[in-house]
Parts: C-alpha cells; structure tokens; sequence
C-alpha cells in the first residue's frame, strides 16, 4: 500500500522538486528529508504536502 506525495521546500515554501512514494503503515505522518532546494541553491528540510 504505497501511495504518491510531493515534497515542498519548508524554507521557500515554492519549490516541489521532488516526487516519492511512501507507505502509509510504515509513515502515517508527515515525511520530512532533507534535500537540495535548486531555487535557494542549498539544502532544506522538504516535507510532504497533498
Ligand atoms: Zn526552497
């Protein structure tokens, strides 16, 4: 049972680079990883959203 998310930049709130998968029994929560924003040209903390 895995389902598709997108992750947005925390810090610039713009960005949704990246697309990923998680299953829903192992994460039921919000992910949150570490990535490279290309927009703020560093790494932020991007966090799922719907
Ligand atoms: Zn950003």
């Amino acid at each position: 049972m895995r389902v598709n998310i997108t992750l947005e930049c925390t810090s610039c709130k713009k960005e949704r680079t990246y697309l990923t998968s998680k299953n829903r029994r192992n994460n039921p929560d919000r992910l949150e990883l570490k990535k490279y924003c290309p927009r703020e040209r560093k790494v932020t903390v991007f966090r799922e959203v719907k």
